[in-house]
């Protein structure tokens, strides 16, 4: 499978939410991405949500992805979302476990991603393409390294199309990561999850839980800038411009952009990228 953009948005929650988040998938519409994708909460909770983005999306004619979790849910349940999500023509799903949210104790019928894409193939065969997630840091739960890396690829094998990674700022551990993969004989793509900086105290805080690690030279520059959301604005948009330029020159076979449903930092990253990237034309 090929994907050299893609773009993830989550369901907003308010009316004034769904508004703004056409306009900024408009504005995101010039990347021509391969396709718009739509988080789903985890036992279903944006259930009917997420569904309504796609179809909006599906809509408008782009490739609407629609993430499916298995955490807290039933097979039932899963199989009635695959109808809905094929009977509106979406052609690939994201896979996931999903994290129980606090307070839910069912774990669900299955209990691991790769028990999802199992049970998507036995159900409706080839009918969508099924990306997964993948952690080039590793998954925070993970028991090692390696055990990640043989349940990652254990997942692979259930007959998976594409993996997107967690975001990261560490090339080198995504260069691992796929080294690591290719040597197991998986040669899926394995797109970088790109996330642009916002609001690094807020990134910071959130990355601690995802077990994505910020280098000290990272955090202590940002550290530096206070609440000169400028200074932070402009040193986010550099290290994610170089990040991207040094995984597609690496050979990364694309970008998937987590866009916390807002674009112009997207664009911007877009912009420096094709710039840095162009061909440089030989002197006469
Ligand atoms: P798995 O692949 O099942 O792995 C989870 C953990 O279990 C890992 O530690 C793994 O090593 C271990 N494991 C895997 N298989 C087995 C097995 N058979 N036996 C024992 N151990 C096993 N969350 C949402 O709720 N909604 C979303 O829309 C969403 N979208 C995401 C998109 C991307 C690209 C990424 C990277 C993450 C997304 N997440 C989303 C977060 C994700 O649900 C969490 O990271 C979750 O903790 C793990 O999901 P997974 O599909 O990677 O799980």
């Amino acid at each position: 499978m090929n994907i050299e953009l893609s773009i993830e948005f989550f369901p907003p929650q308010t009316a004034e939410g769904l508004v703004k988040l056409k306009n900024e998938r408009l504005k995101l519409a010039v990347l021509k991405p391969d396709f718009f994708s739509v988080t789903y909460g985890a036992g279903g909770s944006t259930r009917g949500r997420t569904f309504a983005i796609v179809k909006e999306i599906a809509a408008e004619g782009f490739d609407a992805v629609p993430h499916l979790s298995c955490v807290g849910s039933t097979r039932v349940g899963i199989r009635e979302m695959l109808g809905e999500f094929k009977a509106i023509g979406v052609r690939r799903i994201v896979a996931l476990r999903g994290d129980l949210p606090s307070g839910m104790a069912e774990a669900g019928e299955l209990r691991y991603a790769n028990e999802l894409v199992e049970f998507i193939r036995a159900e409706t065969g080839n009918v969508f393409q099924v990306i997964v997630a993948a952690y080039p840091e590793w998954h925070p739960q993970a028991k090692s390294p390696e055990v990640d890396l043989n349940n990652f690829v254990r997942k692979a094998k259930a007959g998976v199309n594409a993996a997107i990674t967690q975001y990261f700022y560490n090339a080198d551990a995504y260069f691992h990561f796929v080294e690591r993969v290719r040597s197991t004989g998986v040669e899926i793509p394995i797109i970088p999850g790109i996330m642009p900086i916002a609001n690094f105290y807020k990134l910071a805080r959130f990355s601690d839980a995802c077990g994505t690690d910020i280098p000290r030279w990272i955090r202590r520059q940002f550290e530096s800038y206070g609440d000169d959301v400028e200074s932070i604005r402009a040193f986010g948009l550099e290290i994610v411009t170089r990040l991207c330029e040094r995984l597609l020159q690496g050979g990364a076979p694309g970008l998937h952009f987590y866009s916390m449903n807002q674009a112009s930092l997207i664009l911007e990253i877009q912009q420096r990228l094709n710039l840095r990237m162009k061909p440089v034309t030989p002197a006469q």
